[in-house]
């Protein structure tokens, strides 16, 4: 809004800073003056290998290490490439370029619409500066530093700890979660440590080039995740009144245009729930419950073994009751176990996790827990208490859904545990284009409603297997095939008053909303950051 522009640049290809795993130079520009320059040492760099023709890390030559990347002349001309690229779409934009033979290229943009809101203005803290880095999540926090070097010592970050480490990992959440506040040596601001805090709402600094060096273990700091300061000690805030809940939004004046087609968010971590809820969805349109298991980091089975089943129940509604309740009585889809063998092995007591030579065409989802009915049955005590203390708010929702007998299969499950499905709602993922094309043998089963899971039936449609980037040029969710099967699917399911929705990423781009849409889809579930934007573009295309 303000004019500002931020670039952030590193040697090599731009997978590095997107990740996380090298902190580039950041530069302010403001109008057509650089106003601020942090040249980072970058350690490492990706670049294509001539041979394999697969991209590699290596380490950046000694004297390009504290270099600046770009020169002042490409600074300024970039800022006016975007300054272009943003008044085109009429918003902030972030846009990942690339410099090559002196010629700069424009690779993709996309609107921002979440980090202008969550600043949280006026919750500033004042003190001596020991180490700067990113403002990656604002807010501010103070606590003891507890630096994590290895996985073992997670333990030792305990509830309002400020978790210092190099860089953020899917296996630190649960630690992320109880932190206070987080600083890292590493990263820029769309590397792991800087989204996951966002989406928690928790400060943090990214960066610094040196937390881990320069803080030492349990001594106690304040960190400012909008300015990427760490003080010494516990400093008081400046404007008490500008108080902000930790991971709430501001209030900010927004005007919600009334739509037809209903627009959703997508929620993995419960923590989220409020900030997924700030955004006006009209309902979870996917939780996903995975991130909450993993996040226990006891698979299962331990618990099933041990006699602590109940327990798992528990942990269960606790994760998503926090969902439901953000969103009463709105829709809640809450998605069963889809739990591949290789992300559950890495937990403890996940050792006997087959290996298999595909996962992606194994043991995951709705037929994994059709031969593991114990664990199915764990989760349907789960909605059925949930039920019983009043969320009718709830609907389930079965993934990775191949034949009509596992719909079938599934019920008669909740049927056995007690679930009266006169009262509510159980709908398929329809992410395999077996279960797309044989549709209409669902909705005689019945059904309340069915989320296209893009991201599998794109993989599944095309034989582009989702997490290989060796052929990630072909993967295309707006191939005519993948299209195909969903405008059948929408049309077969408004025959039959069946309700469609998606919830794969594709939902969270404007240009497939429309054609959804058009195609008389009845809700649409993205992302937190892309509700907004996505809702703008439903709005357009039902006028
Ligand atoms: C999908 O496949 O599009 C989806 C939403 O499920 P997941 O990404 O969890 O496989
Ligand atoms: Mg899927």
């Amino acid at each position: 809004g303000d004019d500002l522009e931020i670039i952030e640049a590193a040697w090599g290809l731009g997978e590095a800073v997107v990740s996380g795993s090298v902190s580039p130079d950041n530069y302010v520009v403001k109008g057509d003056k650089i106003t601020q320059k942090k040249i980072a040492k970058k350690e490492i760099m990706i670049v294509r290998d001539r041979k394999t023709r697969k991209t590699k890390k290596i380490d950046v030559p000694e004297d390009r290490k504290d270099a600046q990347v770009l020169t002042e002349p490409e600074i300024i001309k970039l800022a006016k490439l975007g300054k272009l690229v943003e008044e085109h779409y009429g918003k902030p934009q972030d846009i990942e370029w690339a410099v090559q033979g002196g010629e700069i290229y424009l690779l993709q943009s996309r609107p921002i619409t979440t980090i202008q809101k969550r600043e949280v203005k006026g919750d500033k803290a004042s003190g001596e500066i020991i180490l700067e880095g990113l403002g990656a999540s604002p807010g501010v926090a103070s606590g003891k530093v507890k630096i994590v070097k290895s996985m073992d010592t997670l333990d030792r970050v305990l509830d309002g700890d400020i978790l210092v480490t190099k860089m953020t990992t899917p296996d630190m959440v649960p630690a992320m979660k109880r932190s206070a506040a987080i600083v890292t040596d590493e990263g820029g601001l769309t590397c792991h440590a800087a989204i996951v805090s966002r989406e928690l709402g928790t400060p943090a600094v990214v960066g610094t080039k040196e937390a881990t060096k320069v803080l030492q273990d349990e001594q106690v700091i304040t960190v400012d995740g909008e300015m990427g300061h760490v003080m010494l000690g516990a400093v008081k805030k400046e404007a008490p009144e500008a108080k902000a809940e930790k991971g709430a939004l501001p209030a900010i004046a927004v005007t919600k245009p009334i739509t037809a087609t209903e627009v959703k968010v997508n929620v993995s971590i419960p923590e989220a729930a409020e900030r997924a809820k700030e955004t006006m969805a009209d309902g979870v349109g996917l939780l996903r419950i995975e991130h909450m298991i993993l996040g226990l980091n006891t698979h299962p089975e331990v618990y099933m073994k041990s006699g602590r089943s109940g327990e798992y129940v528990d942990e269960l509604v606790k994760g998503i009751r926090t969902v439901a309740d953000a969103f009463y009585p709105k829709p809640v889809w809450v998605r069963t176990l889809d739990a591949p063998t290789d992300e559950f092995r890495a937990m403890k007591g996940g050792e006997n996790e087959p290996f298999e030579h595909n996962p992606m065409l194994g043991m995951r989802g709705i037929r994994r827990d059709l031969r593991e009915t114990e664990h199915f049955k764990l989760e349907m005590a789960a909605f059925k208490k949930l039920f019983e203390m009043g969320y009718d708010n709830i609907g389930i929702m079965l993934p990775l859904v191949q034949h009509p007998s596992e719909l079938r299969r599934a019920k008669e499950l909740m049927v056995e545990a007690g679930i009266d499905l006169d009262k509510v709602d159980v709908g398929i993922m329809v992410e395999i284009p077996a279960s797309a094309l044989v549709i209409d043998d669902f909705i005689k089963e019945g059904l309340d409603f069915v989320s296209f899971g893009t991201n599998d039936l794109t993989q599944y449609t095309l034989a582009v297997d989702r997490n290989n980037e060796l052929v990630a040029d072909l993967y295309n969710e707006l191939h005519p095939a993948v299209l195909k099967l969903i405008e059948y699917v929408i049309g077969e399911c408004n025959k039959a008053g069946v309700k469609t929705s998606i919830c794969g990423q594709a939902g969270s781009r404007p240009d497939v909303a429309k054609r959804l849409v058009a195609m008389g889809i009845t809700s649409i579930s993205a992302n937190i950051d892309a509700v907004e934007a996505v809702r703008e573009m439903v709005a357009r295309t039902e006028h």
